[in-house]
């Protein structure tokens, strides 16, 4: 199993978040830790206000460093064979660390998880809703660390899909192509079957999530005819509502149709849930996992780490 899809500030469990707190002394003696599945009619907003405490530990390069470490040694021992871990480097600067030395903690972070056994790979965040400067220099850092081999493998652009759409992120994707820098993008999860095709069309090979295409024959057609992979993320997807629980989740539907897809978590500790789960849940059969993880293999951004 492979996932790659998976955010490193929502997949930290309450243990892993006392455990970073205490290596920086970070007083957590007044939060809240929320067990509550997070439900649908928050919607994607409010799924990402769960953000906020995880990040509250990861604002310093040692941090970063051991949170990608500990994400990393618990897939391994969940028996994945790689996982592309993403983070949004610019939201851990809070105490005065630059961005360049956070990427290089999370990239010295991926070459101990594959001197460890278990490769990894980064993707570089960039945020919507953060400015221009700020997401190009996000951006740049990807550019510059990947050139090194460095375990950064690539960039996303995640966030608040539904207040700010693709046409306000044309730089990014101008960037990114220019620089040659593999890249995804949340499309389709808050926003409709038109998020995805805006991406595609602007050269997104990866779409994370991209669900609800399903609903658009014609995108349906492009994602196909484009070769674009689809980073399904189903109980995410059920508590974002992305995705109706009342509705088939398209997953069969998309490979069906000769669409690729891969499943994946999105956050393991937000979504309470692990990779093994969302297969069981979706009643994976192991054809159909091969599919799946021969998907997942073509899309990683670093193939290297797989041969
Ligand atoms: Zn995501």
């Amino acid at each position: 199993m492979i996932d790659l899809h998976i955010h490193l500030d929502g997949s930290l469990g309450k243990e892993e978040i006392l455990r970073l707190a205490e290596i920086t002394g970070t007083d957590l003696s007044d939060a809240v830790f929320d067990d509550s599945p997070p439900s649908p009619e928050g919607g994607l907003k409010d799924y990402l206000k769960r953000f906020e405490l995880p990040l509250s530990v990861l604002q310093s390069p040692e941090n970063v460093y051991n949170a990608i470490l500990l994400l990393a040694e618990r897939l391994k021992v969940e028996g994945l064979e790689y996982a592309e871990i993403r983070f949004a480097p610019s939201l851990h600067t809070r105490k005065g660390h630059s961005e360049t030395e956070i990427v290089s903690a999370a990239s010295d972070a991926a070459k101990e998880a594959l001197c460890r056994g278990f490769p990894i790979g980064v993707i570089l965040c960039c945020m919507r809703g953060l400015s221009r400067e700020k997401n190009l220099a996000t951006a740049s850092l990807a550019a510059d660390f990947l050139t090194r081999r460095s375990g950064i493998v690539g960039l996303d652009l995640a966030g608040d899909e539904g207040t700010y759409p693709n046409s306000r992120y044309g730089y990014y994707f101008g960037f990114a192509k220019e620089k040659g820098i593999p890249f995804t993008v949340h499309a389709g999860e808050a926003r409709g079957a038109e998020s995805v095709l805006s991406a595609l069309r602007q050269g997104a090979k990866r779409i994370g999530h991209g669900v609800r295409a399903a609903y658009d024959e014609k995108t349906v057609s492009e994602m196909l005819a484009a070769g674009v992979t689809a980073e399904l993320c189903y109980t995410s997807n059920l508590q974002t509502g992305a995705w109706s629980a009342a509705k088939e989740y398209p997953l069969r539907y998309f490979m069906e149709r000769g669409v690729k897809v891969t499943l994946n978590t999105d956050n393991t500790a937000v979504s309470k849930t692990s990779l093994k789960r969302e297969y069981e849940l979706l009643r994976v059969k192991p054809e159909e996992e091969r599919i799946l993880d021969a998907n997942a293999r073509t899309a990683a951004f670093e193939n290297r780490l797989l041969e």
